[in-house]
């Protein structure tokens, strides 16, 4: 198996004790490729997964030209500068087809959706003309083709309507449906398996003993991968132990596309994950210039990519949705443009800032004097998960950058829709 670190030439010039955010992500990239297997799905089991195959109509949508309004179809030649009075020679209802042929001085009374009846081109709505016996009369002013809606204007036999690698949403089923496939070719899903290390996490349902914390990662990893449509595999909690690391790493790469693990990624005593990463595998970069969230080893074992991710729970959802999202969404075989949107907001205060990373401060995004502003949400450590929960955004602060002043425009990401 070629090395992923020969494959990525983006890496050359690297600093391993500060990469930056924007390489260590073209690194990453670099070394993955789509999952390429399918498999065949009923329709409403295809929200939220990819598509596998170009969907192609065999028909046109709609399949006649029809009315979009309620009222007369007529011919539009018949129509005199004036007023003009029409012959009502029958009615056309959706579903329901005017099986004759319009003559001239003729119309026929039509509801939205009928089929236009042959010779009619134009609809008049009801609410402009007038009844004069069992004779209709047109106001002056129309136009030809008015009110008509034509075969294929949604789509078109033949036209490729979406493409592979497309994102299943609810306009998606429904324009599958409208095209009356009952099934449709997705990507398999992606299996990811995780679990969290470290001899200091107690499982909920068990007492806290000192020096304990309840392990919350698993649980914002449930959260977070949940969202992406990837089958997960949720292993547990493994000790800072290197055996039974061992042993966890191997079983998780063996049977996933992707293995991400909690904690043990720094270089304390008991900090084996990337050590072992490297043993069993190989590791591409561990250390990052972001905060919070600097140590964050990638790499892979067998056909398996690694996460390495801190421990802090701030820093497991920083580095996730920097890093892990996009790589998972990429390796699903997303085509489409699903990187996280960075909009421009006013920071309402000061913020501290050190150039030389990038940081992910947690941020409210709120409406003042009808402009967006963004605070943070206080108290910043990597620690404080109650900061991820507050905050309704990203306040990302660029490489280069010093500290902000209040007024100046910083880019935030929103959390509101991230999957
Ligand atoms: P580590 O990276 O293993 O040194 O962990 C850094 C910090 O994150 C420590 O304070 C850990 O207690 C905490 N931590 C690690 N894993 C978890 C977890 N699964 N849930 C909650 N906190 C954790
Ligand atoms: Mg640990």
């Amino acid at each position: 198996m070629t090395s992923i670190l020969q494959t990525v030439s983006c890496l050359d010039d690297y600093d391993p004790d500060a990469l930056r955010v924007d390489k260590a992500n073209e690194a990453v990239r670099a070394c993955l490729s789509p999952i390429t297997a399918s498999e065949s799905v009923a329709i409403r089991q295809a929200l939220g997964r990819v598509l596998a195959q170009d969907i192609v109509p065999s028909i046109n949508v709609p399949a006649h030209d029809n009315s979009a309004m309620d009222g007369y179809a007529l011919r539009f030649s018949d129509l005199q500068p004036g007023e003009t009075a029409l012959g009502e020679v029958g009615a056309a209802l959706a579903g329901r087809v005017f099986e004759g042929k319009v003559g001239a001085g003729e119309c026929v009374r039509i509801m939205t959706g009928a089929v236009m009846p042959a010779g009619t081109d134009t609809v008049v709505i009801q609410e402009l003309v007038r009844r004069d016996g069992n004779r209709v009369v047109i106001p002056p002013g129309q136009k030809q083709a008015q009110n008509v809606r034509y075969a294929g204007e949604d789509l078109k036999a033949g036209v490729a309507v979406l493409r592979s690698g497309k994102h299943i949403g609810p306009a998606d089923l429904g324009l599958i449906a409208s095209l009356g496939l009952g099934e449709v070719t997705v990507k398999r899903k992606l299996k990811v398996a995780f679990f969290a290390t470290g001899d200091e996490l107690a499982s909920i349902g068990a007492p806290l003993k000192e020096g304990e914390v309840y392990d919350s990662n698993r649980y914002t990893l449930h959260g977070m991968l949940s969202r992406l449509g990837v089958e997960l595999n949720d292993l547990g909690v493994v000790r800072d132990d290197p055996k039974l690391l061992e042993q966890a790493f191997r079983r998780a790469s063996a049977s996933s596309d992707v293995v991400i693990t909690t904690g043990g990624v720094s270089v304390g005593e008991a900090d084996f994950t990337r050590e072992l990463m490297a043993k069993l595998g190989e590791v591409l970069f561990w250390k990052i210039a972001m905060r919070p969230g600097r140590p964050m080893a990638f790499g892979r074992i067998g056909n398996a990519f690694l996460f390495g991710l801190p421990g802090n729970p701030v820093a497991v959802m920083v580095t996730f949705y920097q890093f892990v999202r996009d790589a998972l969404l990429h390796l699903s075989g997303r085509s489409d443009d699903y990187a996280i949107p960075l909009l421009k907001a006013k920071a309402a205060a000061p913020l501290r800032k050190v150039p030389g990373r990038t940081e992910y401060q947690r941020g409210v995004l709120f409406r003042e004097d009808g402009e967006w502003r963004v605070r943070t949400t206080g108290q910043q450590g990597s620690g404080v998960l109650r900061s991820m929960s507050e905050a309704n955004c990203f306040i990302v602060l660029e490489h280069a950058r010093g500290k902000v002043d209040a007024g100046e425009l910083v880019q935030v990401q929103l959390f509101e829709g991230l999957v």
